[in-house]
């Protein structure tokens, strides 16, 4: 299996006209320089890569968007350039346990590549998104064409289907405190920050756990110097602490995304 590139910033030339819509604000692509920076974006040679942007549409999201529910038709994907959104499965009670993360590492869309037609979990940005849209009958075709961009897509596929099946050994095996560690550093590769606004519902949705456990759990990262937590801001201080006091999964998901698409 060829290897991605590494991680480059590519350029493109885009307007971000704002007009409000009901759920995003829209822009269009016209003439200023901005940077793209999308990991699978970047990994396509020049010609495929304008391709698919000349399909595309830049577009931004606010934080707590839902861009998909379980079960809703997939009518586009999302190439992410700054900030992330989670994936949860939900019960019938309104709980929800997260199983991946998107970040600029990835795109909202894989059912898409898959031949599918809906969400399998529901998608909640985390942060604000700047992301690039295309439609999903674009998408195909561009995918139809290019043996690359294939590649890429279906590579990501395996990544992310890697993350929500180590989560699916991560949730009931490893402890809570294992388990925090992990999306923290999973959230920290995706928005490439140590600082994270997240509340206490948000750890608890992160980990599928109670709040006042996560709040303990938190308290005792704090006194031992890896995080900061204080009015829903939360700053990690030793990445490599946490590394240490997390389970595997950190670890093996990571190995995935390396091999596939050495990022
Ligand atoms: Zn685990």
């Amino acid at each position: 299996m060829a290897r991605l590139k590494p991680k480059v910033e590519v350029t493109r030339e885009i307007s971000f006209i704002q007009s409000a819509c009901l759920s995003s604000i829209q822009v269009s692509s016209t003439m200023d320089d901005n940077k793209i920076d999308n990991h699978l974006l970047a990994a396509l040679d020049k010609g495929e890569r304008d391709n698919l942007l000349r399909v595309s549409e830049a577009i931004q999201f606010p934080r707590k968007r839902i861009l998909y529910e379980a079960g809703q038709p997939i009518h586009s994907a999302y190439f992410f350039l700054t900030g992330m959104a989670s994936l949860f499965v939900v019960a019938e009670d309104g709980r929800m346990v997260q199983i991946a993360v998107v970040g600029s590492d990835g795109f909202v869309g894989v059912p898409i590549v898959l031949m599918g037609t809906k969400s399998s979990s529901r998608i909640i940005t985390q942060t604000p998104v700047e992301a690039l849209k295309v439609s999903a009958t674009q998408l195909v075709a561009r995918f139809n064409e290019s043996a690359r961009l294939r590649e890429i897509l279906l590579n990501y596929s395996q990544v992310l289907n890697a993350q929500v099946a180590q989560s699916a050994l991560c949730n009931p095996l490893h402890t809570i405190r294992q388990r925090l560690c992990r999306w923290l550093l999973i959230y920290r590769d995706a928005t490439g920050s140590d600082s994270l606004y997240l509340t206490q519902q948000d750890l608890a949705n992160m980990i599928g756990s109670h709040r006042n456990q996560v709040s303990l759990e938190v308290r005792v990262l704090g006194k031992l110097g890896l995080i900061q937590h204080a009015r829903g801001q939360l700053t990690i201080v030793k990445p490599d602490g946490l590394k240490e006091a997390s389970c595997e999964c950190y670890r093996v998901a990571r190995h995935w995304a390396t091999d596939l698409l050495d990022c």
